[in-house]
């Protein structure tokens, strides 16, 4: 997507060889007209899936999940984030590794809230490594529910987290993927 890529360039700042900050549009501000335009394209890319739910993790992708939930006009739920907190009889649990901010933190869904009959869109802000994917897939499997696809608004294509999924033959959309951040340049994939 043109207008993500060129937003991407005038806005944000590579902070290193492996982390891009988009602050002011993406995951602290959130720019709301932008943000729907970007959840409408992930949602066109998805429309004749008959996705039942969009699934997020807690924070910064709620905003374009629920942009994208509004453009397939289902909900969204986010997976809650707890440090160390003990795996409930209620709740569907993942534990994920943060390489961003070095820790392990477990996230859970109410058992309520995913069922066996649904067919679940994962959307999130960045993918790296994909543990934060890896951690929803798993909370899909465990309602029994069906992963339809993965959309993602900037996929670091170098740290190799679309991998597994794709290799598993799961779509992974996303709309600025990134083939390199070396030396503070932003050099997109395709
Ligand atoms: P993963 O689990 O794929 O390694 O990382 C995904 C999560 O880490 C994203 O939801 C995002 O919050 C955070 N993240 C990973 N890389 C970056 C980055 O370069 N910039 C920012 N702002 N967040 C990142």
């Amino acid at each position: 997507m043109q207008k993500l890529k060129d937003k991407i360039i005038t806005e944000g700042r590579v902070l290193s060889d492996t982390v891009l900050k988009v602050d002011s549009f993406l995951n602290h501000q959130v720019d709301p007209e932008f943000s729907l335009e970007l959840g409408r394209e992930l949602a066109g890319r998805f429309k004749d899936d008959r996705v039942t739910k969009v699934l997020t993790v807690e924070a910064s992708g709620i905003a374009i999940a629920l942009t994208t939930a509004l453009a397939l006009g289902v909900p969204v739920v986010f997976a809650k984030k707890k440090r160390g907190a003990t795996q409930s009889k209620s709740t569907y649990s993942s534990n994920i590794y943060s390489f961003t901010r070095q820790e392990s933190v477990d996230i859970h869904v109410n058992k309520k809230l995913i069922s066996s009959s649904d067919r679940v869109l994962i959307v999130d802000d960045f993918l790296a490594h994909g543990e934060a994917l890896r951690g929803m897939a798993g909370i899909i499997a465990q309602a029994g529910a069906t992963l339809v696809g993965v959309g993602i608004i900037i996929e670091k294509v170098f740290q190799g987290g679309g991998a597994p999924l794709r290799a598993q033959g799961i779509r992974v959309e996303s709309l600025a993927p990134v083939a390199s951040l070396a030396g503070g340049k932003v050099v997109f994939a395709e």
